[in-house]
């Protein structure tokens, strides 16, 4: 019987907010990015192993890597969007 793992790696833009940028130094929308990856069976994604956060200015484009706790933090300050 054959048994067919891999990995794949997902990314999606989990919640946007009004924020000050350090990049571009005026208050722009910013979106919170959560790319995780997964451990594929038969093609299908069955565990998250990993996951980053970025928080991306939409204005200038300048991405900051945050933990999963300022990620939690953006989330609450933040509308969120739909999974
Ligand atoms: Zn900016």
């Amino acid at each position: 019987m054959f048994v067919i793992f891999g990995t794949r790696i997902k990314s999606k833009i989990i919640a946007a907010k009004r924020d000050s940028c350090l990049g571009c130094n005026k208050p722009t929308e910013h979106e919170l990015e959560e790319t995780s990856k997964w451990l594929t069976l038969f093609l299908l994604p069955v565990v998250s192993y990993k996951s980053e956060f970025i928080v991306r200015c939409k204005a200038c484009g300048l991405d900051n890597n945050v933990s999963e706790t300022r990620s939690r933090s953006f989330q609450r300050n933040a509308k969120l969007l739909e999974k």
